[in-house]
């Protein structure tokens, strides 16, 4: 009997485990910024109790240098004999095959939708043995199939109680993270609260109408009823009518007056109001406002009869069902291959030898066991990978362990890590490799006893034997060049242009700097951050900066020539904040008087990123590059750019022009950033197109972020701006970044989406990653998998902390194989499909035509559902349709994607938005992107202003809008609140202050500091909601009939769109269509 095959009982949550003395956490700004959200911060405020104790370490382990300074290397003799720089020296072997012999076949993008490669015969088995229960049998996933009918040949039976939308009076808790520590008291924030803890009172819900009269139905397509799958607790016996098709317009009572489903938008009736004037106002705000427009799909039949859209499966509802069956209990994560509950569900996650799903979310936790079940499926397997995570406040940082000299220990053949599924044999001597099965020697100093069962006595002393996350101190072996990196340095460079200064933009952030500066990231008990800093602006020339401590004042360097940037001071650039404080303080007063009168309208651009690099480059560090850029690049200088933006390419071939770079210049120049560890963050603020598509290349390429506000006015924008900015620079980062991905034998790593570079085909390397940036793997078989052994993943990133330590942070997660199709479709994850399906499409616009990706698209759907329904369903008319119960929400999911600005855009989607939105879209995690493509929509009149809860959310449709109420809808990037024409008086009184509706003036960027209970419930759910995402969202007012409404109508994701994106009851029919097309 060895460890691995013990299911993993870890010690309780929470609970000291011995061994673990002295290994701090690190922290990361343990202070916070008045008005940044604390939520991000507040598991790194310091050592976690329990793990304290100054009990010497015993064993190997040992506390890490408080300095940052590893144990220096005494030319150590690296047990495998590298001494190479990286984790991933040439020689290294992946799932048993040399690296150098066998380069995996990355395929160029963007690919065919057929997973492809020719499997690669490889011969090793992993060892170890399934944990946990196994599946469940194929008799009790058919209980799940219980379709229901939509079709109109089914009986009338009514929806079952509880299935409508809106009927559970479940609690509605935060969907990420725990309740948040009130923010520090500092500059007057509205509506600084704290987030509510989940409650158990129920919310006020509109009750869902009764169940409607059946209605004859002549069905969708000519005769075929339709049928899918809904609903929670599944039924016991055999597929039963359910979902009615009903009559449009016969499920009404509760609403106003509905649109025309399906006939002339913009013509419908609105609200029994005239329609509002139909083009879209000017100068919406372009970020990111995702516009759904349909040219050419589904095929509209036009005249038909209506589904009930109560009939058809809901988000709303699978989202509820989630939070009440798995909310409550911690996600242990001590069983292969479990599904983990929703991305929406607030749970917490108790780490017993797999990753916590906030580090890793898999498409299916069940993997077919051969390359030909993963074709018929279609399913893409693939991970999202977020490695810098951060947690809430309940979990625990991963451990760090330290070995000493000698290392971590790893496989000699594969390199994988230490983990819990290697295997311990010859009484500990040796252990064999649960990725490439190869036998290893414990290095003496790792040596330890088997207990009777097999399991190491230490096994849980050491978080890299018990536990799915840990981290490793790396040796020097690990360092470029061989060397102990410098802690990183902080440049921020400032356009100091004439649209910059005259909006008030260097102004703003010079004084924001002056505060900002002091809040650096900082490593676990440090009193100060090690982080230095530098200063440049520019505008067609650069000006450097020299702030050295001793200096009265700052000294002014200007470099005229940009075309071979140079920095021309090394002594007094990057300096520590303290020691330069008053220096510092100095230069932020006089830049924005310096400037003043600026007559200066060109810049430069990529001078700026060769001087931060030069800058780093002098230092020997690695680090960040913020940069507040206004225009497009027209003087005269390396990486010029032109105005080529064009909007009749949309819809031609040469659409994807739009969003390639127009020069190769900014990819080689990020290639050197990469290499040196520079890291950029772009901040725009664009009046006009200023080419995103290539000034964001080097962000991109090097980890960093983008930021647009565009028509940035100071008055209605620099709160959201400061807020980003002040996360930003505070966050945790880890710079110099190298991450790869191991698997074990059986399926290998094939494609990587995100922001990053990679030189060859498996390592992701990033100049900084953040905890807000995730990588999606995708998976591809070479050879067969056991149902016995399932399949691993091992993430391992190598990076440099933000106080200089070269650290090693791993991931493992265990799946299950299976020979069933049934068992893939049951251990799915929808949302994690559509963030890979997303980021591939998004990909795809690179090379092919726009419509081209969404066809392909729509037919691998229209695959992996046929596929559910050839091999899984049990038999029935080929007219019904029928979801797989987890992937229920695809055809939804999937239409918002199709919708989306990038794939379809609408007439206010710039060329810049769509280029940002798509890379923004290839960074987000899980829940980023689900509440992106399918905004949430909260109805704020029937908050309970008692209660610390959200009302429970609605659909994104029109119909369910009502004008005697107030709606909230966000999408991680805006929140729109939408005001009714009917709502009370006193409910506007009371959250606008103003006397009536025609007062509210949509001009706001913030909502009103009022001393009433509503007011203060609507802005608590604000700041709730601004808490739980990466960028501050932009507030946006809408009036229902005013202008703006057609913007927000965009987000009613269930709609036809204006411009003709399908509805959502329209495109379930079309994949249905496309479904039978493939079954017969
Ligand atoms: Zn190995």
């Amino acid at each position: 009997m060895s460890v691995n095959q013990q299911a993993h009982a870890g010690p309780p949550y929470g609970q000291p485990q011995p061994g673990y003395q002295g290994y701090q956490q690190p922290a990361y700004g343990g202070q916070s910024l008045p008005g940044v959200p604390q939520s991000q911060y507040g598991a790194y405020n310091g050592p976690m109790p329990g793990y304290q104790q100054p009990v010497p370490p015993q064993g190997s382990l040992r506390a890490p240098p408080t300095s940052g300074a590893p144990p220096p290397a005494s030319g150590a003799s690296h047990p495998s004999g590298h001494l190479a720089y990286s984790q991933f020296e040439h020689g290294d072997v992946q799932n048993g095959i040399p690296a150098s012999a066998a380069p995996m076949q990355r395929p160029p993008a963007p690919q065919p939708f057929l997973p492809g490669s020719a499997p690669t015969p490889v011969s090793q088995i992993s060892t170890f043995q399934q944990y946990g229960p196994p599946p469940g049998s194929v008799q009790q996933l058919r209980n799940h199939m219980a379709g229901m009918t939509i079709g109109g040949t089914a009986a009338s039976a009514p929806p079952p109680a509880g299935l409508g939308y809106g009927v559970a009076p479940s609690s509605y808790p935060p969907t990420t993270g725990a309740p948040r520590p009130p923010a520090m008291p500092g500059p007057p924030l509205p509506g600084q609260t704290v987030p509510a803890p989940p409650s158990s009172q129920p919310n006020h819900v509109s009750s869902p109408p009764p169940p409607p009269p059946p209605s004859t139905m002549a069905g969708l397509h000519p005769g075929p009823p339709m049928s899918g799958l809904h609903g929670p607790p599944p039924p016991t016996h055999p597929p039963q009518p359910g979902y009615q098709m009903q009559q449009n317009g016969s499920f009404g009572q509760m609403r106003g007056p509905q649109p025309n489903y399906g006939g002339a938008y913009p013509g419908a009736p609105n609200y029994g109001s005239p329609p509002g004037p139909p083009p879209p106002p000017k100068r919406l705000d372009p970020d990111s406002i995702p516009s759904p427009q349909l040219n050419e799909l589904p095929p509209q039949q036009k005249p038909r009869h209506r589904i009930d859209p109560d009939a058809i499966p809901s988000p709303i509802q699978v989202i509820e069902d989630d939070r009440n069956n798995r909310g409550s209990e911690p996600f242990v994560t001590g069983v292969r291959g479990q599904v983990p509950p929703l991305v929406t569900t607030n749970f917490l996650v108790k780490d017993q030898g797999n990753a916590s799903p906030r580090y890793i979310r898999c498409t299916s936790y069940n993997i077919p066991c051969t390359s030909d079940m993963a074709k018929q499926s279609q399913v893409p397997l693939a991970a999202v990978i977020k490695p810098l995570a951060a947690l809430p406040p309940e979990e625990t940082l991963p451990y760090l362990v330290d070995h000493g000299e000698s290392g971590p220990v790893r496989c000699n053949r594969c390199k994988a890590y230490m983990c819990p599924f290697m295997q311990f044999i010859e009484g500990g001597r040796r252990f064999q490799c649960c990725f490439c099965s190869c036998v290893t020697e414990v290095p003496p100093h790792y040596f330890q006893h088997l207990d009777h069962t097999g399991k190491r006595v230490d096994y849980y002393d050491r978080p890299e034997l018990s536990l799915g996350s840990y981290e490793f101190l790396a040796t020097v072996d690990y360092c470029k060049n061989n060397k102990f990196p410098s802690p990183p340095a902080f440049i921020f460079m400032i356009d100091v242009s004439y649209n910059a200064v005259k909006s008030g933009l260097v102004r703003l952030i010079c004084e924001e700097l002056k505060s900002l500066l002091d809040y650096l990231p900082r490593e676990g008990n440090m009193e100060e951050s090690a982080i230095r800093v530098g200063f440049v602006t520019y505008n067609k020339v650069l000006h450097f900066y020299n702030v050295k401590s001793s200096l009265a004042q700052p000294q002014m360097m200007v470099v005229s020539d940009v075309a071979d940037m140079f920095v021309p001071l090394l002594d007094g650039f990057l300096v520590n904040v303290n020691e330069s404080r008053t220096v510092i303080a100095s230069l932020l007063d006089q830049i924005p008087e310096m400037f003043a009168d600026t007559r200066e309208t060109e810049t430069v651009f990529a001078p700026v990123i060769q001087a931060g690099l030069e800058a780093l480059k002098a230092a020997e560090c690695a680090g960040k590059l913020f940069i507040f850029h206004t225009s497009l690049p027209i003087a005269e200088a390396p990486g010029k750019l032109k105005n080529r933006d064009d909007r009749k390419l949309i819809n031609t071939d040469k659409e994807k022009t739009l969003f390639q770079p127009q020069t190769s210049f900014y990819n080689n120049l990020a290639k050197d950033c990469v290499a040196q560890g520079c890291c950029v963050d772009l901040f725009l603020f664009p009046n006009q197109y200023l080419d995103v598509a290539t000034l964001g290349v080097v962000p991109y390429q090097t980890g960093g972020s983008i930021y647009k506000y565009a028509y940035f006015q100071l008055e209605t924008d620099q709160y959201r701006f400061l807020n980003d900015l002040r996360r930003d620079v505070q966050k945790e980062v880890g710079f110099d970044a190298v991450m790869r991905v191991r698997t074990s034998t059986g399926i290998r790593a094939t494609d990587f989406f995100g922001a990053f570079y990679m030189s060859n085909t498996t390592d992701v390397e990033m100049a900084g990653l953040d905890c807000d940036k995730t990588i999606t793997v995708e998976f591809k078989h070479d050879d067969k998998l056991s149902e016995d052994s399932g399949a691993l993943l091992q993430c391992a990133l190598l990076y440099t902390s933000c106080a200089g330590q070269r650290r090693l942070r791993i991931h493992n997660l265990s799946l299950n194989c299976c020979t069933q199709l049934a068992d893939l479709y049951r251990n799915c994850e929808t949302d994690t499909l559509i963030n890979y399906l997303a980021k591939y499409a998004y990909r795809g616009v690179l090379s092919s035509p726009v419509k081209t990706v969404r066809d392909a698209l729509i037919n691998q759907c229209a695959q992996i559902l046929a596929c559910y329904r050839k091999n899984c369903a049990s038999p029935s008319s080929a007219g019904q349709l029928i979801l797989p119960e987890c992937m229920k929400l695809l055809p939804v999911y999937l239409n918002c994607v199709l919708k989306s600005d990038v794939l379809q855009p609408g007439p206010e989607a710039t060329t810049d938005d769509r280029a940002y939105i798509r890379q923004l879209v290839t960074s987000m995690d899980v829940a980023e992107t689900n509440v992106f493509f399918y905004p949430r929509l909260l109805p704020l009149t029937k908050a309970d202003v008692d209660s610390d809860s959200l009302p429970a959310a609605i659909r994104n449709s029109e119909e369910r809008l009502s004008k005697g109420d107030i709606y909230l809808l966000e999408n991680g990037l805006n929140i729109f609140v939408w005001v009714g024409v009917s709502v009370q008086q006193s409910l506007i009184q009371n959250l606008f202050g103003v006397s009536s509706f025609s007062q509210i003036s949509n001009a706001l960027s913030t909502l009103p500091v009022l001393e009433n209970p509503f007011s203060k419930k609507v802005r608590s759910i604000v700041d709730m909601l601004q808490g739980q995402r990466s960028r501050y969202m932009k507030l946006i007012i809408v009036k229902q009939e005013d202008k703006l409404e057609m913007l927000f109508k965009h987000f009613l994701v269930e709609d036809k769109s204006l411009s003709g994106g399908a509805s959502y009851v329209d495109f379930l029919c079309h994949m249905h269509k496309e479904i039978r097309q493939l079954l017969s």
